[in-house]
């Protein structure tokens, strides 16, 4: 058995285009939605991912700023940037790349995001409202994977879903997602004594992680969905998530690539997160 491909990239393009029809109609009321990116520091890997989330902003009808800072940047100049950022009507998504210098509380200015324009979906409050079933931001990674299973139709009532990975921003959100959509949930961790005798019961896996090969193929049911967010490094320099892709595509139904899949789920979500923002201070 092959499994069937989830493809991030074509299910972004159909997502996107409907973000920027969306974008376009509030325009014409005028409001055009606009996310402020807030980076500190040179990390390179934080320059590719904010240049990647302007781009997907100015590609489909999204304002964006990209407002750079040097690493010694103190947190109390960060703080004030994004209490003008909370206050700017111009801006309805604010998202503050991660990691920030060690000597800027993260979650201190997380929780100085107004939640109404926390796009990210890391402040308690968001935290609070997936919790809870209230409205809110989800996180975009994990809203990006629930995004890929409601494409292949899949029903996750009384389905036993799998989730390795417990941090806020993937594993817990993920875990939360599926349980309201009825899914049994397992959380695994790097303390879990038997991953193996836990992922051979799911039909469902979501690897978030950042260890490849964390998932191989004795691992996996037969038929099931196999959701890959991380991103690693293989031998060759080249991308790659947690899953044995090779091994595991030929055991389980559904897969999803690395590069090609959750990535790009992941900015869109963003995007849809923005305009939603906008749209509630337009309705
Ligand atoms: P994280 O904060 O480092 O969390 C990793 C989790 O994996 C932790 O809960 C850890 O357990 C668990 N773990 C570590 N080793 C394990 C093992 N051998 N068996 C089972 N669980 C193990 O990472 P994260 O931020 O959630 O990100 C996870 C991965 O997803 C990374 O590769 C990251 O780059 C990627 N990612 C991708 C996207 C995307 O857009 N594609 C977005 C976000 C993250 P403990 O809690 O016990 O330490």
């Amino acid at each position: 058995m092959t499994a069937q491909l989830i493809d991030g990239n074509a299910l972004s393009r159909t997502l996107r285009a409907d973000v920027a029809a969306r974008a376009a109609a509030l325009k014409a009321l005028g409001v055009t939605p606009g996310l402020a990116v807030v980076l500190v520091g040179e990390n390179p890997a934080s320059q590719v991912y904010v240049r990647n989330k302007v781009k997907a902003c100015e590609d489909n009808g999204l304002h964006s700023v990209l407002e750079k800072y040097p690493a010694d940047l103190s947190e109390a100049e960060l703080l004030a940037r994004v209490d003008a950022l909370n206050n700017d009507p111009a801006i309805h998504g604010i998202l503050v790349q991660l990691p920030l210098p060690a000597h800027i509380d993260a979650q201190k200015v997380i929780e100085a995001i107004s939640p109404e324009k926390d796009v990210d979906g890391f402040h308690v409050a968001s935290a609070g409202a997936l919790m809870t079933g209230a409205p809110g931001f989800w996180p975009c990674t994990p809203y990006g994977c629930m995004k890929m299973l409601e494409s292949i139709g899949y029903d996750l009532r009384g389905k036993h879903a799998v989730v390795i990975g417990r941090s806020n921003i993937v594993g817990k959100p993920m875990a939360l997602m599926l349980l309201a959509k009825n899914a049994t949930v397992t959380i695994c961790h790097s303390a879990t004594a038997d991953l193996g005798a836990m992922t051979r019961q799911a039909d469902v896996v979501v690897a978030a992680v950042g260890k490849r090969n964390v998932l191989t193929a004795d691992m996996v049911k037969p038929g099931a969905v196999v959701i890959d967010v991380g991103m690693n490094r293989n031998d060759a320099g080249k991308l790659c998530g947690d899953v044995d892709f090779d091994g595991v595509r030929e055991v389980a139904g559904w897969i999803t690539p690395v590069p090609g899949g959750v990535g790009p789920m992941t900015i869109t979500m963003l995007l849809v997160n923005t305009l939603e923002a906008a749209e509630r201070t337009a309705h």
